[in-house]
């Protein structure tokens, strides 16, 4: 069996070119008679790796100087703790409540300080997003709180609110895991970008946070010394040592995305990616997606057979034509296709011609 097309949500399909880039390397990377993953942290060879990693990523996402790059571990659920312990000084954080994820976000900071809830799309299933006029955000909030792609929900924020403009001085956090690198950052709106790295930039065990610096230096006193953004910060993100083969691997994925065109070239394939399948979902009569058209993730697209029943039919069909991992999340329930950076146009030409295929013989 050659290599299908994985529309896995997370672990999730890698650019093949990375991973033979990475098998050919793995004996002796660039002569240096190691492995990556034998190499001492500190030494020059993992440092040219990290550094050149960290260049490539703040040129690709244009992060300004004021913002400092973190390699974390822990994944995006330990950030739901570690960014109240350094941004909350035990005071009032607001959520933005638009799926599964910054549901769990708010859960998770309530240990922390107090966690309010600004708004919640809850009443309509998640389908849609609360507009940011409507925010109840209180005026000591120390921070306010967004998920801006919902890996389960299929929900994206086609645009980052403008806090400032609702009259809000606190900064915004951003949980964008499952599309950081799909789409530029508009970072005069960001106090806190964090994302796990194992949607879209890498292997899992490496977590991004991209944090402005005067953010840093407030983490309450029982806050873990490996988790405080200014230590982390002060020691070029080798405070503890660093997943240092996801990092590198990664930094091949930073290299790839340049090689292609880097984010706007990245963004405008994966709008014709997204349109190909929303278009045929909506054309369908078997097949629907339930989120609002203005706010449908480009990544994570969830749908559902109308007749439920046809459900473990579709899937073993699409196995057997080498579509993988297309179950939908089991709180949702139907299917999901995560169609990420490295997912080719090719793969969801394939999975729509198996969707149009699948509706005729079993109309
Ligand atoms: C996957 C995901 C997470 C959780 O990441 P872990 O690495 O499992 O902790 C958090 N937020 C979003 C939006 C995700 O997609």
């Amino acid at each position: 069996m050659g290599r299908a097309f994985n529309f896995s949500a997370g672990p999730a399909v890698m650019p093949e070119a990375v991973l033979q880039q990475a098998a050919s390397e793995m004996l002796d990377w660039h002569g240096s008679g190691m492995s990556v993953m034998e190499m001492s942290h500190r030494g020059k060879e993992f440092i040219s790796i990290y550094e050149q990693a960290e260049a490539d990523l703040r040129e690709l996402l244009a992060v300004p100087a004021h913002f400092k790059i973190l390699f974390m571990q822990g994944g995006g659920l330990a950030e739901n703790a570690i960014v109240p312990l350094n941004l909350s000084q035990g005071g009032a954080m607001d959520f933005v409540l638009t799926g599964s994820w910054s549901q769990k976000s708010l859960k998770e900071a309530g240990k922390f300080g107090t966690a309010r809830v600004a708004a919640t799309a809850q009443a309509d299933g998640f389908t849609t997003l609360p507009a940011p006029a409507t925010w109840q955000i209180g005026a000591d909030s120390r921070y306010v709180h967004i998920c801006s792609n919902e890996t389960i929900h299929g929900v994206e924020f086609h645009q980052l609110p403008d806090l400032k403009a609702l009259g809000c001085d606190a900064p915004l956090v951003v949980d964008f895991s499952s599309h950081v690198a799909s789409r530029p950052v508009d970072w005069s709106r960001v106090g806190l970008a964090f994302g796990g790295a194992q949607k879209n930039l890498g292997p899992a065990g490496l977590t991004l946070v991209i944090v402005r610096e005067d953010l840093m230096g407030h983490a309450l006193p029982h806050c873990p010394s490996a988790f405080d953004y200014k230590l982390v910060a002060d020691n070029q993100s080798m405070y503890n040592t660093p997943p240092t083969y996801s990092i590198y691997i990664a930094g091949l994925v930073f290299q790839w995305l340049k090689k292609n065109g880097g984010i706007a070239a990245m963004e405008q394939r994966n709008i014709a990616k997204a349109q190909l399948l929303y278009d045929f979902l909506d054309s369908s009569s078997l097949f629907e997606n339930r989120v609002a058209k203005d706010c449908r993730s480009r990544m994570n697209v969830p749908f559902f057979l109308r007749d439920e029943s046809r459900n473990d039919a579709f899937l073993a069909g699409a196995k057997a034509a080498n579509l993988l991992q297309l179950k939908g999340h089991k709180s949702v329930g139907g299917m999901r296709a995560s169609i990420y950076n490295a997912m080719p146009i090719e793969g969801v030409q394939a999975l729509v011609a198996y969707m149009r295929e699948f509706e005729k013989t079993q109309a």
